[in-house]
C-alpha cells in the first residue's frame, strides 16, 4: 500500500468542467468514476484526483482520503507530498463565484493550520507543469493573501469539519 506519508504542499486545481445547473453532486460523482477507471484496480483505495472539491454551490466534496495520494500533479515527487483540492468548475471560460471563494479560503486555511503547511507551499497547478489549471481568471495570489491573512488572524477561529 501506498501512504501518502508527507503534507508538504497543497495544489490547487480547477475541474475545468463548466458550472452548469446540473446537481454539483453528480458531478462530482461522476468525476469519481472517471478517476476510479485509471487507478482503482490497482489501488483499491483511489477515489479521485483529488482529496477535496469545492463547488459553487458550496458544497465540500471528498476524494481520496489523506492518508492518501491522488495523482494529480504530473509529478510524481510532488503527487507524493501533496493535498490536491479542486474547484469545481471552468476558469479559463468563467469566473469564480465569491461564496466559492470564500469557502476555498475558509477550507485551505484549515489544512494549512492542521498540516503546519508553508504559504510558499500553496501551488497552483501551472506552478508545477504546463497547463492553464485552475484557470486564467482564477484569483490564484487573492486566495493565497485571504489565507495567510485568514490564517493569522487568531480571532477566526471558525473552522470547518474536514
Ligand atoms: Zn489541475
Amino acid at each position: 500500500m501506498i501512504e501518502l506519508l508527507e503534507k508538504e504542499y497543497i495544489v490547487i486545481h480547477h475541474t475545468g468542467i463548466k458550472n452548469s445547473n446540473e446537481n454539483s453532486f453528480l458531478v462530482w460523482e461522476n468525476i469519481k468514476k472517471f478517476h476510479q477507471i485509471k487507478y482503482k484496480e490497482k489501488f483499491p483505495w483511489y477515489i479521485a484526483d483529488y482529496h477535496f472539491g469545492i463547488s459553487k454551490d458550496l458544497r465540500v466534496f471528498n476524494g481520496n482520503s489523506i492518508e492518501y495520494p491522488c495523482f494529480h500533479s504530473g509529478d510524481n515527487n510532488i503527487n507524493f507530498k501533496s493535498i490536491a483540492v479542486t474547484f469545481l468548475g471552468n476558469f479559463d471560460e468563467e469566473l469564480l463565484d465569491k461564496k466559492q471563494f470564500d469557502l476555498g479560503v475558509l477550507m485551505i486555511s484549515d489544512l494549512v493550520k492542521r498540516f503546519n503547511i508553508k504559504y510558499e507551499k500553496i501551488l497552483k497547478h501551472c506552478e508545477i507543469v504546463n497547463t492553464s489549471c485552475p484557470g486564467n481568471n482564477f484569483p490564484f495570489e487573492e486566495l493565497k493573501k485571504e489565507i495567510i491573512s485568514n490564517v493569522k488572524d487568531e480571532s477566526k477561529k471558525e473552522s470547518i469539519i474536514l
